[in-house]
């Protein structure tokens, strides 16, 4: 079976401890490769050479720096099909959505933060005529990059490309339930000549050789994207000991959907937003407010259209719905169906887990699933579920719309559906959300800042968020005389 490995100064080594977790197919329920449980000795190990490494790095030429990271983005492209077959075994994610969407974003990462670099500018001041003062922006030394199962290459490298093109040397966990894609990213640092050291890869349990990571008191920063409940510890973790944090968190996103709407644009879109990767991205819409009048035409439409969505092996190139990434997320999601039903939900469509035979016989796999006449205030309108459950209510208002929309502790994206300009920027402007789409969904301009409020997130990645998160400013002040 295959051993997955960690990556440490450049090499594919053992876990210190040699101990290993299994590693599950979502599509089949079976274990198809071991993975490292790394644990604190191995973040030791990881840290010495990170920091050995660090000086030279952080004086490596940005063109240098920059050539390389295009390099790695190169190369991920050229694998794009072993990267995409391995994200969606996995995963359980559709092969389809993996090469659409996850592999060449994750290479798109690297091509932006290897050009940004190259455009990072600082500010200048004079004072009065007395004084110039300027700001030296340099890197933090040793940073530590956390990410989850869902976007698992494509979030991974989100962190990790402006962490090393900044010039920090940086130790990366991935999920332990999606190792897969972070194992052949050591492969193709070593093909791009990136040294060893600058780019470390411990794979390994959250509550252990995650804990180890965040503890360790030579690291510098982290930036984390999972639940808000781990983001919680992280931050109660690392407060004493005043380290630069980043935190990208749960949702549980509005869609707000207007009478005078592109109709078919809106349904087509709000059925991706909904269940694009069985509503595992943090973004999906899972509350979607229809205004009263649209309200049974869009009913009617979303549900025979949703009806319609292909469930099935992950590896069929039709497939739009593939596996719930493990058995114990399938089971929350199941449990929160079960519990809207108990708050007076109506499930419209779906509700149940699909049993297929042959290779996904054990596979984890949950229909599409549309409630509708939820309380807005009850858990199933209030906790994030996290997989392809959508609950649908109308709304008469357009203020009852922003109540409704912010009526939740969390605030990471929220859509708008509406011809008016006006009121669009109206609720824009009001909507408690870090990001807010007008008639599109997911479309990102890696300029921009990303990010969450309230419970959703403290910090912004992105642009030139995540290259001043991942350095110090120093301001120098200098007087004429
Ligand atoms: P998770 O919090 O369980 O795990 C995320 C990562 O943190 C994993 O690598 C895990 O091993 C690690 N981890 C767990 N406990 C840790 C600890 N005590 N110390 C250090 N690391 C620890 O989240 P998940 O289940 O993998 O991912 C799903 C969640 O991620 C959802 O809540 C989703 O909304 C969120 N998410 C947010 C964004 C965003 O941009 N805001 C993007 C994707 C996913």
């Amino acid at each position: 079976m295959k051993k997955i490995q960690n990556f440490v100064n450049g090499e594919y080594t053992a876990p210190f401890a040699k101990h290993y977790l299994d590693n599950y197919n979502p599509a089949t329920g079976e274990v198809y490769s071991l993975v490292p449980d790394s644990d604190e000795k191995d973040v030791e190990i990881a840290m010495q050479y990170a920091q050995a490494t660090f000086p030279k790095w952080a004086s490596t030429s940005v063109e240098v720096r920059s050539r390389i990271l295009l390099k790695i983005s190169e190369l991920i492209e050229k694998n794009l099909d072993k990267f995409a077959e391995a994200e969606s075994i996995d995963t359980g994610k559709p092969i389809s959505l993996a090469r659409q969407m996850d592999i060449p974003r994750a290479a798109t990462n690297f091509r932006f933060f290897a050009t940004a670099i190259q455009h990072y500018a600082t500010a200048a001041h004079a004072t009065d005529h007395i004084a110039i003062n300027y700001t030296l922006r340099q890197p933090l030394g040793v940073v530590v990059c956390i990410s989850p199962w869902n976007l698992p290459l494509y979030l991974f490298t989100w962190k990790i490309a402006p962490a090393i093109a900044a010039g920090n040397c940086v130790i990366a966990k991935p999920s332990e339930t999606t190792p897969m894609t972070a194992y052949l990213l050591g492969e193709i640092c070593q093909e791009a000549g990136l040294p060893a050291g600058v780019l470390n890869i411990l794979h390994g349990l959250g509550n252990k050789v995650g804990t180890a990571l965040v503890a360790h008191p030579e690291v510098k920063a982290i930036s984390f994207t999972g639940s808000t409940a781990t983001g919680a510890t992280i931050a109660k973790l690392t407060a004493p000991q005043f380290k630069k944090i980043s935190l990208e968190m749960g949702g549980k996103n509005p869609n707000i959907i207007f009478a005078d709407c592109d109709y078919d644009k809106m349904l087509e879109t709000t059925l991706r937003s909904s269940f694009a990767n069985q509503g595992q991205i943090c973004l999906c819409g899972s509350r979607i407010l229809v205004e009263s009048s649209l309200y049974e035409r869009f009913k009617a439409d979303f549900v025979a259209h949703t009806r319609q969505l292909q469930v099935g092996d992950p590896a069929f190139p039709v497939t739009q719905q593939g596996a719930i990434v493990s058995s114990a997320h399938f089971q929350k999601i199941m449990s929160y169906i079960d519990l809207a039903q108990q708050e007076g939900g109506k499930i419209l469509c779906g509700g149940e887990a699909i049993k297929f035979s042959g290779r996904c016989a054990g596979g984890w796999f949950i229909a599409p699933t549309i409630i509708e006449n939820l309380p807005i205030d009850c858990r199933t309108n209030q906790e994030e579920i996290f997989g392809p459950v959508v609950s649908i209510m109308p709304f008469d208002t357009e203020a009852d719309a922003l109540k409704y929309a912010n009526g939740v502790r969390y605030g990471l994206s929220a859509t708008i559906w509406t011809q008016n300009t006006a009121r669009a920027h109206r609720l824009a402007a009001q909507i408690q959300a870090g990001v807010v789409w007008v008639n599109c969904w997911l479309l990102r301009d890696l300029r921009t800042p990303f990010g969450g409020m309230k419970d959703s997130g403290i910090g912004r990645e992105g642009g030139w968020e995540a290259l001043n998160f991942f350095t110090e400013a120093k301001n120098v002040c200098i007087k004429y005389d």
